[in-house]
């Protein structure tokens, strides 16, 4: 097969291996820079050209779309799969799921478990929300937060009051959950393929740090995850429409809970945890799925 990944930098660990893994499975695999995509759009003739050439033939795209570029590559992928290219993960889907407040919907209508969560645009509605969600402690997130910048944890009512209203303030878009004080600073990285969970890692804050994220100093080890923890990500995956996703859930007293759903997982941290050939992983699932035209996003 002739496969396209789309991602800003062929040195990053996730790219690299993709890479590999698709040569050595014996396949062209190309890396491609969406920013340096360009295209037309017209009824009978999508073309589109990189760097001053044509792209044409493949079989696939795995996109690896980082949060700065959404909008861009999300286009670039859409072009592709109206040229009839498999998308491993589709733009839609992708799009989806950048998005917070509407991924954490789409997973309650599923009954998919979360943490309770409010959202609210004037400050006049603070101290009502906070009610709803059943007072403090709570997490407050930045929607536009990532790696853990943006959350923040308000141990007192005044508290996430005089936070809430400095964020909104500044025109942030919020929303606040109730603190899962059990999972005691610990996340479980869910990496799901298709209808399988392959891989799992438990992340631990480091000493007095509620967040897990590996970007905050925490550290990835290996986990067993249980039957129930292993379906609500497959399920979670398939809720937002997604065949490879990072699922983030946290132990909570009522089971799993999902933090976030996430379309471009790393590989370097599972793998290393792991120690499973996950891009090997990929490919393989891309090989027994790649159908040509079978993208949803063209509408049909
Ligand atoms: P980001 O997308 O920036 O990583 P998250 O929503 O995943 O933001 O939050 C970062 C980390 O903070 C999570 O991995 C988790 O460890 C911790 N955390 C987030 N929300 C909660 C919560 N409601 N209860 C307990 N811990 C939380
Ligand atoms: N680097 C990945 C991304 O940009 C996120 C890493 C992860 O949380 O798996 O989407």
């Amino acid at each position: 097969m002739k496969i396209a990944v789309l991602s800003r930098n062929a040195n990053l660990y996730s790219t690299n291996r993709l890479v590999e893994a698709a040569k050595e499975r014996g396949h062209e695999v190309e890396v491609i820079d969406c920013l340096r995509c360009y295209m037309t759009i017209n009824p009978d003739d999508l073309d589109m050209h990189y760097k001053g050439r044509e792209l044409i033939g493949y079989d696939a795209v795995i996109p690896r779309i980082g949060a700065s570029v959404t909008f861009y590559g999300t286009a670039v992928l859409r072009q592709f799969e109206m040229m009839g290219v498999f998308p491993v993960n589709e733009s839609v889907a992708i799009t989806r799921s950048r998005d917070k407040l509407r991924s954490m919907q789409l997973l309650a209508r599923k009954n998919i478990g979360l943490p309770t969560t409010g959202f609210a645009n004037q400050t006049r509605y603070i101290p009502d929300l906070i009610e709803m969600v059943g007072g403090a402690p709570l997490v407050i997130k930045l929607l536009e937060g990532t790696q853990g910048i943006g959350v923040v944890l308000a141990e007192t009512r005044k508290a996430a009051e005089s936070i809430l209203e400095a964020f909104m303030g500044l025109g942030a878009n919020i929303m606040v959950q109730k603190f899962v004080k059990e999972a005691g600073g610990a996340d479980i990285r869910c990496f799901v393929i298709g209808d399988k969970v392959v891989g799992a890692m438990k992340r631990q804050g480091k000493e007095g740090e509620f967040r897990s994220n590996l970007h905050r100093g925490g550290t990835a080890s290996l986990i067993k995850i249980t039957p129930q923890e292993r379906e609500t990500a497959v399920r979670a995956a398939r809720t937002m429409g997604l065949n490879i996703a990072g699922v983030d859930l946290l132990r909570s007293s009522n089971g799993p809970v999902v933090m976030e759903v996430n379309s471009s997982p790393g590989l370097e941290g599972i793998e290393k945890a792991t120690g499973k050939d996950i891009a090997g992983e990929i490919i393989k699932w891309i090989e027994k799925n790649a159908k040509a035209n079978a993208s949803k996003t063209k509408g049909k």
